[in-house]
């Protein structure tokens, strides 16, 4: 089926409309009527090659959500009709160790994809910026009726990427977590975190977004640019994670672990992070990393946030704005989440 879509055509033109053919649905593919896709800084990094060259003509969005329009026949997971999500990788080995523990994303032999990869067809993968996409089942996940479409689309990236590391180290009741940024990923930290009942500091450069924060669910929010904050905080948390992407001084941010403590990264920051080990020796204080999670446990964290009643904070923008939102995503001018309705792209001349 060829289908409408918004693609990069090289790593420094705009992203256009174009058309991409999406293949039939085999046996245990699902064809979903894409309704809205995130935009993740991911795309960005991609669509500009700036993670390494990329494969052109490029489709990003790995935050999709949409409704099944067709099953293959050994589909037992869904139906036509059903609300679904796509994250960030439509396959993978299926027979490593992490695989088999359904920790798809650590698959040792690499999981494919939602876009910039091949998938087993031997095809290029191409993502959420288009009106539809087939996938296998194993690697589909239900949106629970509750939650907006529009408002779950951020969390098969953005969503998981914060749940997987705040389940995985524990944040919970007594537990004090800081989440460094108050971006698309800092902001479903703090909305996650105070779900699973911990108290939530935000550490973010400025108070700008103070009011904001703690509208989210965080219970206190102080500004990393005031040297005091440094000070007030020492030692104070069980678990921070570090959404942001610039290099930070972790010196400054070791030193507000707890003993046992531990920082986790989840942004992607350019540079090599020179790491004293001083810092994580004194206190017994973990450094450690984590990337969205399991087919699973993004499964788990749709059905909790729609417990919850949470979803993404969102701009739902035109497909011709894309261009306009990337521009904005860069200067951190969002809030928090562009979301591109996919019922704005040009219509397929049939
Ligand atoms: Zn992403
Ligand atoms: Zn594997």
């Amino acid at each position: 089926m060829i289908v409408s879509a918004y693609a990069a055509p090289s790593a420094t033109e705009p992203l256009a409309p174009t058309t991409v053919e999406r293949r039939d649905p085999g046996p245990h593919d699902v064809q979903i009527h894409i309704e809205y896709a995130g935009i993740c800084h991911s795309d960005i990094h991609t669509a500009r090659s700036e993670w390494g060259p990329a494969r052109y003509p490029l489709v990003p969005g790995h935050e999709i959500a949409g409704v099944v329009t067709a099953v293959g026949a050994d589909v037992t997971k869904f139906e036509v009709g059903d609300r679904v999500g796509v994250g960030c990788f439509v396959d993978s080995c299926r027979e490593c160790a992490a695989c088999r523990a359904g920790e798809e994303q650590y698959c040792e032999r690499g999981m494919i994809g939602t876009y910039n990869a091949v998938g087993r067809d031997g095809e290029p993968t191409q993502g959420g910026y288009s009106t539809h996409i087939v996938v296998d089942e194993k690697y589909v996940c239900r949106i629970p009726e509750g939650i907006d479409l529009a408002e779950a689309a951020p969390l098969l990236c953005a969503g998981i990427t914060l749940y997987s590391p705040l389940k995985h180290w524990n944040a919970g009741p007594g537990k004090r977590v800081a989440i460094i940024g108050l971006g698309g990923l800092g902001h479903m930290g703090v909305k996650i975190a105070h779900a699973l009942g911990a108290e939530v500091t935000v550490l973010s450069q400025s108070l700008k977004k103070m009011e904001d924060g703690l509208r989210l669910g965080a219970d206190h929010y102080y500004a990393t640019s005031d040297p005091d904050t440094f000070k007030t905080l020492r030692g104070k948390f069980d678990l921070i994670v570090n959404t942001v992407s610039a290099n930070l001084d972790m010196h400054q941010y070791f030193s507000l672990l707890a003993i046992d403590g531990t920082l986790v990264e989840v942004g992607l920051p350019e540079h090599p992070v020179p790491v004293n080990v001083f810092d994580l020796c004194r206190n017994r204080r973990s450094f450690a990393g984590s990337m969205i999670g399991g087919i699973a446990q993004t499964q788990e964290m749709l059905d909790f946030c729609a417990e919850h009643g949470l979803g993404a904070e969102i701009e739902v923008i035109a497909a011709d704005r894309i261009n306009e939102a990337y521009e904005r995503v860069i200067a951190s001018d969002v809030r928090y989440r562009f979301v591109i309705d996919t019922a704005t792209l040009p219509a397929v001349a049939q």
